[in-house]
C-alpha cells in the first residue's frame, strides 16, 4: 500500500519545490502546498477503498484487515519462521519440512477404491466425437476484465493483473491458445498444477498443522479458460430447485428465505400449529472427496458439448498440488479425488455431482447451498415429522455412500422449531447409519443462528459480539494516516462491520424484537461516534445525519422491501412465495407475510408482469421512499430549530480535528463550549458564560453572535460553509489566547 505517489501529485510537489528554491516569498507556494495535502489525502482514501474492495472479495475477512492495519501502524508482522508446527504429533522444524507436511495434509486426504466402471467411463470419454468450439477474443477479454484483482501469482508466476495489461494482439494470441487447448484436448501441465498456501485459521494454535486451511492458486490463464467454458456447463446440466449455490439470482439469502418460510408458515397456522424439524447435514470436505470418474460419468448424461466434456475430463484428472510455505516449496503430489480447489468450474461441477440426489418424499423438503444440505419436515405432531424425515435421511445416506461423499451423523444437527415452549427441551430421535443426530437448540445454518421459538435473539447476540469486536478495527484505523478522513472510516464501517450486522436480515428483521434490534443499533451508534468524533452523549439522529447513514430499522426495511420486490420477477427463485395464501394467524412476520408495514410495497400493474427494467425502477423508488421516511422521522436540529441541511463537500479539505469539532458544534455538544463543559462537569467548569463578553452563555449559537467577535457568519454556515467556520474558530482561538482564556488553542 505504501507505493510511490502518482505522477500528477509528484509533478505539483516538484513545481512547489522549485518555487520555494527560486522565489521563497511567492504566495503560490501556500496554495500549492494546500493542493498537495488535499491530493495526497484523496489518493490515500482511494487506495484504502481499493484495499477494502479486495478484502470484500475475501469473504469480509477482518483478519486480513487487521494485518493491514498493523502493517500501516508500523507494527511488524508476527515472526513465525521459528515456530514448530506439529503434524499428527510429529514436529516439522525447517520450512522445507513444514511445506512438505502441509502438502501431505492438503493433498489426498481421502482415497477412493478404484471402481471397475472407471475404465468404461474413460472409454466412453475417448469415444466422444469432437465438434469444434469457437472461443472469441471478446469472450476472453470479458473473462479477464470481469475477474477481481488479486496480486497472488499462480504456479506459472502470472497473476490476473498481468492478463489485464494485455493488449488486443496478445488477447488474440491467448484466444488462439485457448481454442487449441479445448479443440485438440491438450492441457498444459502447468494448468493442472495448484500452488497451495497455508493460511492460519483465526483464534487457533499456529503450532498445529490442522489450524491452517489451504488456499489454492491456479494459473490465471487456466482460470480464464474455465470462465469462458462456464456458461456451456451451467446451461446444460440438470436444474434442481433445492440447490441455491452458484446459480443466477440465488444466494444464501434465497436458501434461508425458503427454509425459514416453512418454519414461519407453521407458526402462523391455527392451533395446533405445525412444528418444523430442520436437519443440517454435515458432509466433510465435500468438494475434495468428489469421485472424479463418477463426475465425468455424470457429465456424459448431460447436454454439455462433447468437446468440452472431453476437455474437462482430462482437465480434472491427474492434477497436482505443491505447498509453498516460508519460501520453501514442497514436491508436487497428485490429487486422487475432488474437483479442483480454487477452480472457477468447480462449484458448478459440484452442483452437477449432487443433481441426482434423491428427491424428498411428500411432506419433506430439501434446501441446499453447495454442500450445505438441509432436509426439513413440518407436522402438528413432531413425532410424525420425525417419521417423515427418517426414511429420507436413510436415502440420502445411501446416495452419499455410492457417491463417495462422507456424511457425518455426529457433526450433523437436528432442531425442532415449535411455539410450544414445553417442546423446547425434547431430544429428537433421528439417525443416519444407526447413529443418532444430535438435537441442538441453536444451529448455525448458512451463517444464520436459529432458535426453537424462532425469535433470532441468539442470532442478535452473536452478531452483536462479532460486530463489536470489529469496531476495534475502526478505532485502530483512526490513529493511522488512512483513518484521518471521515469518508474512509465510513467506507470501512460499511464494508467490514455493516455486512456482519445485516447478514440474512431479510429473514430476521421482520421478526426480531425491538430490544434486540436496539442492541445492534447501539453498535452502529458507537461506530458512527468513532467516525465523526462526536461526544458520547450525542443523540443518535445527529450521528446518522452527519454520516448520511440510515438507522438500522430504516436500512433493514429497505433491504427487506427490495428483496420482496425482486422476488416478484417470474424468474426469481422465491417467486412462488409471493403467491402463498395468507396464513390464518399472525405470529411470525416475513417479507411475504407482513401485516405491520415491515416492507414498502410497490404494486405492479397486474396486467403487465414485472420485467427486469420495471423492477430496477421500483427498487429505486423503494430506496427514495425509505430515505424520505427516515428524514421525515427526524426531529429538527437543536441549533437551527429546523431540519439540518447536508454538509458542504468543502469540509473534506479540513483536518480531522477541525471536522470533529464542527460535527460536535452542529450537535451543540463540544468540549470547546463552556456551556457544554459546565453541564457535564460543573465543579471544574463553574460558569457556562462566554469568557470574552462575560454576559451570554457560551453555546454554538453564541460563537456567531458574541459582541467581541466580528463575523457575518451564522450557525447555518456550520453546514453550508464549514471552511469559513473553521476560520471563525481560529479567530475565537486568537481572541481567547489574547484574553489569556483557558479554552484557547482548541484547534491546534
Ligand atoms: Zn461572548
Amino acid at each position: 500500500m505504501n507505493q510511490p505517489l502518482p505522477k500528477h501529485i509528484t509533478d505539483i510537489i516538484k513545481e512547489r519545490n522549485i518555487l520555494r528554491a527560486t522565489k521563497p516569498a511567492d504566495p503560490r507556494i501556500t496554495t500549492l502546498s494546500n493542493e498537495i495535502t488535499q491530493l495526497i489525502g484523496k489518493h490515500r482514501a482511494e487506495q484504502w477503498k481499493a484495499k477494502l474492495d479486495q478484502i470484500g472479495d475475501h469473504k469480509k475477512n477482518s483478519h486480513t484487515l487487521w494485518n493491514t492495519i498493523n502493517y500501516l501502524s508500523g507494527k511488524n508482522p508476527p515472526s513465525q519462521p521459528n515456530t514448530i508446527v506439529t503434524f499428527h504429533d510429529k514436529p516439522a522444524m525447517t520450512p522445507e519440512q513444514k511445506a512438505s507436511a502441509f502438502n501431505k495434509q492438503f493433498v489426498n486426504t481421502i482415497q477412493h477404491a478404484t471402481k471397475t466402471t472407471n475404465r468404461k467411463v474413460d472409454k466412453h470419454t475417448k469415444a466422444l466425437s469432437s465438434n469444434p468450439i469457437h472461443i472469441t477474443a471478446t469472450q476472453v477479454f470479458d473473462a479477464i476484465s470481469k475477474s477481481s484483482n488479486n496480486n497472488s501469482t499462480g504456479p506459472d508466476h502470472i497473476n490476473i493483473r498481468h492478463l489485464k495489461h494485455l493488449g488486443p494482439l496478445a488477447i488474440q494470441y491467448l484466444t488462439a491458445i485457448l481454442n487449441l487447448a479445448v479443440n485438440l484436448n491438450i492441457t498444459p501441465q502447468i494448468w493442472k498444477l495448484a500452488k497451495i498456501v497455508p493460511i492460519p485459521k483465526p483464534n487457533k494454535d499456529p503450532g498445529i498443522g490442522t489450524s491452517y486451511r489451504p488456499i489454492s492458486l491456479l494459473s490465471p490463464i487456466a482460470k480464464t479458460l474455465e470462465k469462458v467454458l462456464l456458461p456451456h456447463i451451467t446451461q446444460n446440466i440438470p436444474q434442481t430447485t433445492h440447490q441455491h449455490g452458484f446459480k443466477a439470482l440465488h444466494s444464501t439469502t434465497t436458501a434461508l428465505q425458503r427454509l425459514t418460510n416453512q418454519i414461519t408458515q407453521g407458526f402462523n397456522q391455527k392451533p395446533p400449529p405445525l412444528r418444523t424439524i430442520v436437519v443440517s447435514l454435515d458432509l466433510s470436505k465435500a468438494f475434495d472427496t468428489v469421485n472424479i470418474h463418477s463426475l465425468i460419468n455424470k457429465l456424459h448424461q448431460t447436454t454439455v458439448p462433447t468437446t468440452i466434456i472431453k476437455f474437462i475430463a482430462s482437465y480434472i484428472k491427474g492434477r497436482k498440488g505443491f505447498t509453498q510455505y516460508q519460501n520453501a516449496n514442497s514436491k508436487p503430489q497428485q490429487f486422487k479425488t475432488g474437483v479442483p480447489q480454487g477452480g472457477v468450474l468447480s462449484p458448478t461441477l459440484f452442483n452437477l455431482y449432487t443433481s441426482d440426489m434423491p428427491n424428498p418424499p411428500a411432506g419433506v423438503t430439501l434446501t441446499s447451498y453447495a454442500d450445505d444440505m438441509n432436509p426439513a419436515a413440518s407436522h402438528q405432531n413432531y413425532h410424525i415429522a420425525e417419521q417423515l424425515l427418517q426414511p429420507y435421511l436413510h436415502d440420502i445416506f445411501n446416495w452419499t455412500e455410492s457417491n463417495d461423499l462422507i456424511l457425518n451423523p455426529d457433526k450433523s444437527t437436528a432442531t425442532l422449531f415449535t411455539p410450544d415452549t414445553h417442546e423446547h427441551n425434547i431430544t429428537l430421535n433421528l439417525t443416519i447409519n444407526n447413529t443418532t443426530i444430535p438435537t441442538v437448540k441453536n444451529p448455525k445454518i448458512l451463517g444464520l443462528t436459529l432458535d426453537p421459538a424462532f425469535t433470532f435473539a441468539e442470532h442478535a447476540k452473536i452478531t452483536k459480539e462479532k460486530a463489536d469486536s470489529s469496531i476495534k478495527i475502526l478505532k485502530a484505523l483512526t490513529s493511522t494516516f488512512w483513518g484521518k478522513q471521515k469518508e474512509t472510516l465510513l467506507a470501512t464501517y460499511k464494508t467490514i462491520i455493516l455486512p456482519v450486522i445485516e447478514y440474512a436480515s431479510t429473514v430476521w428483521s421482520p421478526i426480531i424484537s425491538d430490544t434486540n434490534l436496539q442492541k445492534l443499533q447501539t453498535t452502529q451508534n458507537n461506530a458512527l461516534r468513532i467516525i465523526t468524533g462526536c461526544t458520547s452523549d450525542t443523540n443518535t439522529q445527529h450521528l446518522h445525519k452527519e454520516t448520511k447513514t440510515l438507522p438500522l430499522s430504516n436500512h433493514l426495511k429497505l433491504h427487506a422491501s427490495q428483496l420482496r420486490q425482486k422476488s416478484q420477477l417470474p424468474t426469481h427463485p422465491l417467486h412462488d412465495l409471493n403467491r402463498q395464501t395468507n396464513c390464518p394467524r399472525q405470529k411470525k412476520e416475513t417479507i411475504f407475510e407482513n401485516w405491520n408495514g415491515k416492507t414498502i410495497n410497490i404494486n405492479n400493474n397486474s396486467a403487465t408482469p414485472p420485467t427486469p427494467d420495471s423492477t430496477s425502477e421500483n427498487l429505486k423508488k423503494i430506496h427514495t421512499i425509505a430515505v424520505e421516511e427516515c428524514i421525515r422521522s427526524y426531529k429538527p436540529n437543536p441549533i437551527l430549530s429546523q431540519p439540518a441541511p447536508d454538509i458542504n463537500q468543502s469540509e473534506q479539505s479540513l483536518p480531522r480535528k477541525t471536522r470533529r469539532i464542527l460535527a460536535q458544534l452542529r450537535a451543540g455538544k463540544s468540549p470547546i463550549l463552556l456551556s457544554y463543559m459546565h453541564a457535564i462537569d460543573p465543579t471544574s467548569h463553574p460558569s457556562p458564560t462566554c469568557p470574552l463578553c462575560k454576559s451570554q452563555e457560551h453555546t454554538t449559537q453564541h460563537l456567531f453572535s458574541c459582541p467581541k467577535i466580528n463575523t457575518t457568519l451564522t450557525a447555518r454556515e456550520l453546514w453550508n460553509d464549514p471552511v469559513a467556520v473553521a476560520a471563525l474558530l481560529q479567530q475565537w482561538d486568537d481572541a481567547l489566547g489574547a484574553a489569556g482564556g483557558g479554552a484557547g488553542s482548541s484547534l491546534t
